[in-house]
């Protein structure tokens, strides 16, 4: 096993991490003595596990045949993507294919710790380009941060289809939207195999469009009488221009509270993601001078961060915004299963302090970046797959995901785990044998360390 190289008359598929769990995405495809890595994630101990607060797939299966891996490639810049590669770069040291919003978020992580002889090569929308023996085409999705791509990844063997996080949004408010021409095309391409999100899966219906959220949040904005302060993913750049508007309609001042925030707003102006007609962004440290009734702020912290603005806002020890009683904070997010008690503590201390606390059960302010059934339903009739393996979820999503496209007619399912030895042809999946993986841990003083085994059995067990 440990001498293996893809032949030429193969497609090899192999994930390391984010296939039974959500979060540290990183799968190769071999084929032709050569592989490609998709991804390079990075996930959070949480509550449940404060010792490891960061950590990632290992990655030791490819590092130690790195002089045959062609390309680490990028669908999209969330963290559980993109999050590990300043960790693991120096060791894998290969050429880094990303579309430009990406690119540019990659490029801050990689020269703040110093790898930044990186070779990033920036991919237009909607381009392909050759990567060792695999020609991979970016197919423009939709999901809760600019430039989420499919990946068709194509060998003399057959294609794969890697679909990355997707939603079908027709009012993203950001970007050019999903490729629906391109999409409906991909039927006629030589696929093997689609490998798709799982996230929602378990959420019946269609998943909710961006331009939603426009009249809910003002309506919410219109009842308050005090400062806004409104909680949200930093890189969803579509949430923050709504928000935005939201804020000009109301007449107040919009200001962005963190650094996080700035730099994805500076990221975004960057790569032409945010409006020109926008209200003026001002300054977040000048946000705490403006009388409350002018003051429309945005933050990160939703999830109970313990390093976010929200949190140091709630514990009333902010350098730029404090709060006064009568202010409303409203949450527009949902709490990641796993951050509960985290969020519910900033919830608690926001309301001893006679801060108004607004989520989505109060109005319908977010919405997820994932298919939901009739989303993925709608996917697979215009794909038609031969064979779909559900990724990104726990063992509960991918199943409801390949019944889903076992409902679709789609001919065969496979759920596979991480570190699964696969080749795909025309006749199916068929299992090689089995990896050792597991999982590096980001210890305090910033080295990796492995996670021990019993550890690792624990938190297979308690994935929500
Ligand atoms: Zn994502
Ligand atoms: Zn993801």
């Amino acid at each position: 096993m440990q001498s293996i190289i893809p032949a030429k008359d193969e497609l090899l598929f192999l994930p390391l991490g984010g296939t039974g769990e959500i979060g540290m995405n990183l799968t190769l495809y071999g084929h032709d003595g050569a592989w490609i890595a998709v991804d390079l994630g990075i996930t959070f101990g949480g509550d449940d596990f404060p010792d490891h607060p960061v950590m990632m797939a290992d990655p030791a299966f490819i590092a130690a045949r790195r002089e045959r891996l062609a390309g680490i490639i990028l669908t999209h810049g969330h963290e559980d993507h993109i999050g590990a590669l300043p960790y693991l770069w120096q060791k894998l040291r290969c050429p880094i294919y990303a579309t430009p919003f990406t690119a540019a978020l990659v490029r801050s992580k990689l020269v703040s710790t110093g790898s930044d002889d990186a070779p990033l090569v920036e991919v237009a929308l909607g381009a392909r380009v050759q990567v060792g023996p695999f020609s991979v085409e970016y197919v423009t999705m939709t999901h809760s941060i600019p430039e989420p791509n499919a990946l068709l990844i194509k060998t003399s063997e057959g294609a794969v289809l890697h679909t990355g996080d997707w939603k079908l949004d027709d009012r993203p408010v950001v970007g050019r939207g999903y490729d629906h021409p391109r999409l409906v095309a991909l039927r006629r391409e030589p696929l093997l195999a689609m490998v798709c999100d799982s996230t929602n899966a378990v959420v019946p219906g269609h998943t909710g469009s961006e331009g939603s959220l426009f009249e809910p949040l003002l309506r919410l904005g219109e009842q308050a009488t005090g400062r806004i302060l409104v909680t949200a993913f930093a890189s969803n750049i579509a949430r923050l221009v709504t928000l935005a508007r939201v804020a000009g309609t109301l007449g107040r001042r919009f200001g962005v509270v963190g650094q996080a925030m700035e730099r994805m707003v500076a990221v975004a102006r960057g790569t032409g993601y945010w409006p020109g007609d926008l209200p003026e962004l001002l300054d977040g440290r000048h946000l705490g001078h403006l009388p409350p009734a002018e003051v429309f702020a945005v933050c990160t912290g939703s999830q109970g961060e313990a390093n976010a603005a929200l949190t140091r806002i709630s514990q009333d020890m902010h350098r730029d915004l404090l709060l006064d009683p009568g202010d409303t904070v409203i949450f527009s997010s949902r709490v990641i299963p796993g951050n509960e008690g985290a969020v519910e503590r900033i919830y608690r201390r926001l309301r001893a302090l006679g801060i108004h606390v607004l989520t989505d059960h109060d109005a319908p302010i977010h919405v997820s970046g994932h298919p939901a059934e009739e989303d993925l339903r709608r996917l697979y009739n215009w794909v038609q797959p031969p064979l779909v393996i559900p990724v990104h979820g726990t063992p509960r999503h991918l199943a409801a995901n390949a019944e889903i496209a076992a409902a679709c007619h789609v001919p065969h399912t496979a759920i596979v785990e991480n570190g699964a030895l696969c080749r795909l042809s025309r006749g199916g999946l068929q299992r090689l044998g089995q990896i050792d993986t597991g999982r590096l841990s980001v210890r305090p003083d910033g080295r990796l360390a492995p996670v021990l085994p019993d550890v690792l059995q624990e938190m297979r067990a308690r994935v929500h």
